[in-house]
């Protein structure tokens, strides 16, 4: 009954536990009691933020709620609800609601997931803004209960999330992979995530002890629904269909070899100075330049089949390289190859007399054949067959971080030298 409502944002962060919980439940729970009590809850956000910020919750998430009704009853009843769930007792939980009638600035949520945000800036534009909050422990959560207020979204995705019965939480969940993998197969490229084919494995079901049974993420609510009807599983308690910032690459942000900032994600143009390297872990290291300025690049063990991508690169090869920078590394999410360098190697050439391989006669000296001791003067030079090409190419599922965008919904675009 939205007679007499008063449109309003209600958001909600860091309601988490190490042992359980986590936002989106207490927000799709709040959703529900809401609605029970007369507000029209329009909207549900699902808000991810900079995954790199410190004192982050597991994955950043904050949720927003777009309501019509009472604000007041509503502040009132997100913090009883918080205050009954959450534990307030954990030095790591440190909750924040917020219930915003005028508008919040979305600059805000823009530097919260590209970058970071204090609470002392949280409570400013909530004061600016006019709105109710409340902050519990050191109110950090204010910052993402601001900021899902906040947020636009200029492209958005879905995830349809099913929580399990509390009586199950901790416990082992019952989701079949079979159907999962079935579900990918009939939605795909509408829906993705649920599972990572090429490493046969199921990567939308948690292994943490929190409410969340799966999840499925795709480009719509009629889509994720779709691949949800086709899922077999334990009983589930409560469901939510998310609009959300995953999948969208709202946390990356043009860079420039040299000026990257600690914590930030980028996509940085650039070249290959050599050849990859491959380092103890199976970690694979790639070394591009801008100008006098190079940037090292990691392909993490974890990124599976990707390194095979990265190890393909040569020297002069144009790329635009986009992940987080932690530590003086880009942690590589994706990567553009622009255009690919003609890769030469140097060779003995074949005795001018005889045809036989000729070796080195030493340091430019030329080459000599050891048969009949006839010299040649010039290495030969053997165009190496590329087995890459231009496009775009990406970390596997299993891999993805929650907000970088999956190449199945088209290439991203970052400037003038990152797009198509
Ligand atoms: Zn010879």
């Amino acid at each position: 009954m939205a007679i007499g409502g008063v449109g309003y944002r209600l958001g909600l962060d860091d309601t988490d536990a190490p042992a359980g919980l986590c936002t989106t439940w207490l927000g799709a729970v709040l959703a529900e009691r809401l609605e029970a009590r007369g507000h029209r809850v329009f909207e549900r956000r699902l808000v991810r933020l900079n995954p790199n910020a410190p004192f982050r919750t597991r994955g950043n998430a904050a949720v927003a709620l777009l309501c019509d009704g009472d604000p007041a009853a509503a502040f009132t009843l997100a913090c009883s609800l918080v205050e009954e769930y959450a534990p307030l007792d954990a030095p790591m939980t440190n909750p924040g609601v917020v219930v915003a009638e005028r508008p919040l600035s979305p600059a805000f949520y823009t530097r919260a997931v590209t970058d970071l945000c204090t609470v002392d800036e949280a409570l400013r534009e909530l004061g600016a803004a006019g709105a109710r909050y409340r902050g519990y422990g050191n109110g950090r959560g204010l910052i993402g209960a601001t900021a899902a207020a906040a947020a636009e979204f200029p492209d958005r995705t879905y995830e349809l999330l099913v929580y399990r019965e509390p009586s199950r939480w901790g416990t082992p969940r019952e989701v079949d992979a079979a159907s999962l993998f079935a579900a990918e197969a009939a939605t795909a490229p509408h829906t993705w995530d649920s599972v990572d084919p090429g490493n046969r494995a199921v990567v939308c079901v948690p292994h943490t002890p929190d409410p969340v049974l799966f999840g499925i993420r795709g480009e719509s609510p009629a889509w994720v629904r779709r691949a949800r009807e086709l899922v077999v599983s334990e009983r589930a308690a409560l469901e939510a269909c998310w609009v959300t910032n995953q999948g969208t690459d709202a946390h990356l942000v043009p860079g420039t070899c040299g000026l990257l900032r600690e914590g930030r994600s980028y996509a940085v143009a650039g070249t290959v100075v050599n050849v990859p390297s491959t380092g103890e872990g199976g970690h694979v290291t790639l070394l591009i330049q801008d100008g006098e300025c190079e940037l090292r690049c990691m392909a993490y063990e974890p990124t599976k089949g990707f390194r095979g991508v990265i190890r393909a690169l040569r020297p002069g090869d144009r790329v635009v390289a986009c992940g987080s920078y932690r530590q003086g590394s880009l942690n590589l999410e994706k990567l553009r190859v622009v255009s690919v360098a003609e890769a030469v190697v140097l060779r003995p050439p074949l005795c001018p007399s005889c045809g036989r391989r000729t070796t080195s006669a030493g340091a430019g000296k030329g080459f000599k054949c050891r048969r009949c001791r006839a010299r040649a003067p010039a290495a030969e030079r053997v165009v190496e067959e590329r087995s890459i090409a231009p496009g775009w190419y990406e970390v596997p599922p299993v891999a993805r971080r929650h907000l970088a965008r999956p190449l199945c919904r088209g290439p991203p675009a970052f400037g003038p030298d990152g797009g198509g």
